[in-house]
């Protein structure tokens, strides 16, 4: 039985003291015999600050990106590394701003997704598709480029330190959210992906998120989909009543 895991992704948001605030609260609310895995991915300032408050608690901290190479003259990059160093035990990686604004492609992924399983941190893999995509019929084979092109040489023992996040791009940040029927049909596709290129029992543990407008008034709909295994949540992870009404979802942990 796969473990529902719900990430918050900050993006460009808070300051040190805010992100210890919620951190803070969040560890009150949150009990060690919670039913759900969460994951906090801070903006790159604050990720040692609020990896020591969650000390004693079971959230993880991730970063949100990161650069592929080990060391050296690379103005403004951080190292899987230094992520490792400030507390963090989980990164995203694909993220669809990144390949929007930052012009990321899968090579890059690729190249990420390398550096941070040799530093054994665990990585939130990102793919999905446009509209554009979704008009033209091509949403299954941009999945299969961006999934299989990034995770070109992990074995299925790394495997098991990537979960992935389905996030069609039409539905971040904008209100739109994927039908229960568009997200799990997605969601059993990749999953085949994964059981065609490693094995049976890869697929059947690794973990998918769905990501795209999550919100507490549509998450239930969304974690009873069978092979929807938690959540990454933008704007409905910034606020701590939003953050725990969706950890919480369904009754869980209460
Ligand atoms: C995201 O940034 O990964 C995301 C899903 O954002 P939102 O929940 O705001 O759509």
């Amino acid at each position: 039985m796969r473990k529902k895991l719900i990430a918050a992704n900050w993006k460009m948001n808070k300051t040190i003291d805010e992100g210890l605030v919620f951190v803070n609260g969040l560890k009150e609310k949150y009990p060690k015999t919670h039913p759900v895995d969460v994951v906090i991915c801070a903006p790159a300032t604050m990720l040692f600050p609020i990896a020591e408050k969650a000390i004693g608690s079971r959230i993880d901290i991730g970063a949100q990106n990161l650069f592929w190479e080990p060391e050296g003259a690379y103005t403004g990059e951080i190292s899987a590394r230094m992520i490792v160093d400030a507390g963090c035990s989980y990164v995203i990686i694909g993220h669809s701003e990144r390949r929007q604004y930052f012009h990321e492609t899968n090579e890059h992924t690729r190249k990420k997704i390398a550096t941070a399983l040799n530093e054994r941190l665990n990585v939130i893999f990102c793919i999905g598709e446009t509209l554009e995509d979704r008009n033209a019929g091509r949403t299954m084979d941009l999945l299969r480029s961006q999934l299989t092109e990034g995770l070109a040489g992990v074995s299925d023992q790394q495997l098991r330190s990537i979960i992935i996040a389905y996030e069609p791009v039409w539905a971040i940040g904008t209100g739109v959210t994927a039908t229960p029927e568009q997200a799990q049909e997605a969601h059993a596709f990749i999953r085949g992906l994964v059981r065609s290129g490693y094995s049976e029992k890869s697929a059947e543990t690794i973990r998918i998120l769905y990501g795209g407008s999550v919100k507490p008034d549509n998450i239930d709909e969304l974690m009873a989909c069978p092979d929807i295994d938690g959540a990454l949540v933008g704007g409905a992870s910034l606020k701590l009543d939003s953050f725990l009404k969706l950890i919480n979802y369904g009754g869980m942990g209460l």
